[in-house]
């Protein structure tokens, strides 16, 4: 019997690797061009165009090396199927087409020359990469795509499969049948969602078991997040992230005590958490945090009062905590040195808005800023006046006066890791629910899914989130090793899947034609939900430039 990959039989995953290969010695020699271009990174600012190109380059290359070396480890498991390693090939064709490209654009700046190219990508090899990408393969593994209904289940151990599976019943049957309601309505995630992810242990993911989590590693975390974020990115994937940022901020700088106090409430979904680090003049710049927390005793007990305004504070109101950013050493010279990091209680609300008042005067108030997705948690401006927080709960003690700014990036880390699985699981729901409407519909008395382009459009989006998946599951796999090394393989990971997220939601909106643009196909909320991806967690240029690009150049 024919398969739509009989005119690819001579190709083969050695082929992927020969093609990564020769992207790799490409960016070893931009790497070392970009190097001396900016003093070993200190002089990025001089040159940030060409550090955002080869960033983006290695990110590229980094992804094309993950997906083959995953595709070769499932194969060495006799569970590669002949698509598998032909979306792997596509995929890594992908990447190191755009990695080339971006490498010639800055060509001159790096001082290179044509001859450097070549070099990297002889004729041969660069016939392969033609062969790798052609759209004859695409539009196989587009056809193959559609009959599937774009699903996934790309093969993993037991363990991990088993949570998948249970993670993906739950999403499907008690997320997704409410998800376009709460965006449409702009309403608050239901409690409902809540209690059962707190039941099933979704917010203990990364607390150990000594403290009342469910450790069971990043990838375990990153496939519930993906499972979740494919019903809704907004009302079930994202809600694990903020308890994820406190746990290992907690972790890493908490004491003993706070750790016993916070992880387990946190570990059982008792303890909603908001992240409050961003203020209205403030945002990548986060060693300017203004909002000040000052020494004060009130009614008895030592703490700190905090004034400030801060912004897009995501489920502040429905949060019990707020994991808070504030400047304790008043000289703004102290920039990152004189921040710390607090746990703030506050009462739960349900609205849009809210007013909570402390005995002794302070106060909270907060207000959502409306925005065209990513509803359901919504995003609030906060102004605080004389809140008290008590002295315990200055994250790590006394010893964490002025760590705040650290912990919180080591927060941030695990927020970036976490959101490449918002990302991966975002552009899963697009593929599947693209690859089901080009089906369905007919136009010039044939289903749309039948044409050539639709087909193309269709595998290049698989193949895109192919190795948007591969780098997030290596960096969780990295970080389980050692979370501060793998930081920028996380922000990589980050990176590539939220524009992969926001080209393919847009690439299935478009094959939605008009009604794309409709409330009614979930679609349009895929896209609308995508774009704040590459926003949060590190706006993607600070990301390319202050994590990615200063971790390859070494500044
Ligand atoms: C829906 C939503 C939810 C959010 N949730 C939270 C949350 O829960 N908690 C929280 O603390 N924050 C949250 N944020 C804030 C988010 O993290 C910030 O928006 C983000 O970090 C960028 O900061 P900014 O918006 O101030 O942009 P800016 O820092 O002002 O950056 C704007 C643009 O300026 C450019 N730029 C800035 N600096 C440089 C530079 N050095 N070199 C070159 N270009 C530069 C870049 O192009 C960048 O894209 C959320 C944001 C949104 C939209």
């Amino acid at each position: 019997m024919s398969t739509p990959f009989d005119d690819f039989a001579s190709l083969s995953l050695d082929d992927a690797r020969t093609l990564v290969n020769g992207a790799e010695a490409l960016l070893e020699r931009a790497l070392e061009r970009a190097r001396a271009l900016t003093g070993n990174g200190k002089a990025i600012d001089d040159h940030q165009v060409t550090t955002e190109r080869v960033a983006y380059a290695a990110t590229e290359g980094r992804a094309a090396r993950a997906l083959v070396e995953r595709t070769a480890r499932i194969a060495a498991e006799g569970r590669a199927d002949r698509s598998l390693e032909l979306l792997t090939l596509a995929g890594c064709a992908e990447l190191v087409a755009s990695l080339r490209g971006r490498v010639d654009q800055a060509l001159s700046e790096l001082g290179l020359v044509e001859s450097d190219l070549d070099a990297a990508f002889p004729a041969p090899l660069r016939a392969l990469l033609r062969r790798a990408g052609s759209e004859a393969l695409l539009r196989a593994l587009g056809q193959q795509q559609i009959e599937r209904r774009g699903r996934s289940d790309l093969p993993l151990d037991e363990t991990l499969e088993q949570i998948r599976e249970s993670v993906r019943e739950f999403a499907e049957q008690e997320v997704a049948p409410h998800a376009e309601h709460i965006h449409r309505r702009d309403d608050l995630v239901p409690e409902a969602f809540i209690r059962k992810m707190g039941e099933l242990g979704y917010f203990g993911l990364s607390v150990p078991e000594a403290y009342g989590g469910h450790e069971m590693g990043n990838l375990a975390m990153i496939l519930t997040t993906e499972e979740l974020s494919r019903a809704s990115l907004a009302a079930a994937g994202s809600l694990i992230t903020r308890p994820e940022i406190l746990t290992k901020a907690l972790l890493q700088g908490g004491t003993d005590e706070q750790k016993r106090a916070w992880l387990p409430r946190i570990a059982s979904g008792e303890l909603m958490v908001g992240i409050s680090v961003t203020e209205p003049d403030v945002g990548s710049d986060v060693a300017s945090v203004k909002c000040r927390a000052e020494r004060a005793t009130v009614g008895g007990r030592e703490g700190f009062l905090i004034n400030g305004p801060k912004s897009w504070c995501t489920f502040a109101g429905r949060a019990d905590v707020l994991a808070l950013l504030a400047r304790t050493d008043p000289d703004p010279a102290s920039g990152a040195r004189g921040l710390s990091l607090f746990i703030v209680p506050k009462d739960s609300f349900p609205g849009h808005d809210f007013e909570m008042k402390q005995p002794g005067g302070g106060r909270i108030v907060g207000k959502a800023d409306a925005t065209p997705g990513y509803r359901g948690m919504h995003s609030f401006t906060l102004s605080l006046e004389s809140y008290f927080v008590p002295a315990e709960n200055l994250v790590g003690g006394e010893a964490g006066l002025g760590k705040g700014f650290y912990l919180q990036m080591g927060g941030f880390a695990a927020g970036r890791l976490q959101t490449g699985g918002r990302a991966i699981g975002l552009g899963q729901a697009a593929l599947e629910k693209t690859c089901e409407y080009v089906e369905g519909r007919k136009q010039f008395g044939r289903p749309i899914g039948s044409y050539q382009l639709t087909r193309f459009v269709i595998g290049r989006m698989a193949a895109r989130l192919a190795g948007a998946r591969a780098i997030t599951y290596a960096a969780a796999e990295a970080f389980d090793e050692d979370e501060r090394s793998a930081a920028p393989l996380a922000a990589q990971a980050k990176l590539l899947a939220c524009d992969v997220a926001v080209a393919i939601t847009q690439d299935g909106q478009v094959l939605h034609g008009g009604w794309g643009y409709a409330e009614e196909y979930p679609i349009s909320r895929y896209v609308v939900d995508a774009q704040v991806l590459p926003i949060f967690e590190g706006v993607r240029p600070i990301l390319e430039l202050k994590v990615v690009g200063r971790a390859l150049l070494g500044g």
